[in-house]
């Protein structure tokens, strides 16, 4: 079974999440992730999400809605490459995406 992610927000609510200090996220899953992340390479069981979080908040300033178009936001390289670029292999899939919507985890599984 080859490796695919169908992103849930993107493809089908076709929505994303501004928190409220700002920061615009593809989803709720990795906005509740990443929202305080820092890269911290201590905390092993995000390691996995590093290069994915640590590019967003390397970012930070042009994906906040207070300071960037959302226009602007949705055509950044982060949306536009980094995201859709960690789809293509479970290794650099965020924990989020594989656990989320990945075809390794079927919605029983979600909802359990
Ligand atoms: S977890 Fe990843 S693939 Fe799923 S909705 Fe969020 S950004 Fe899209």
């Amino acid at each position: 079974m080859s490796y695919e992610v169908k992103c849930e927000w993107r493809e089908g609510k076709k929505t994303i999440v501004i928190n409220p200090d700002g920061q615009v996220w593809p989803c709720c899953y990795m906005c509740n992730t990443g929202k305080d992340y820092k890269g911290h390479p201590n905390i092993e069981d995000r390691q996995m999400d590093s290069y994915v979080y640590m590019e967003y908040h390397g970012y930070r300033d042009e994906l906040n809605i207070f300071k960037n178009s959302l226009d602007k936001i949705m055509r950044h390289k982060w949306f536009t490459q980094t995201l859709p670029k960690s789809w293509e292999k479970e290794e650099t899939s965020t924990k989020a995406c594989k656990q989320w919507c990945s075809n390794l985890i079927n919605k029983r599984d979600k909802e359990n």
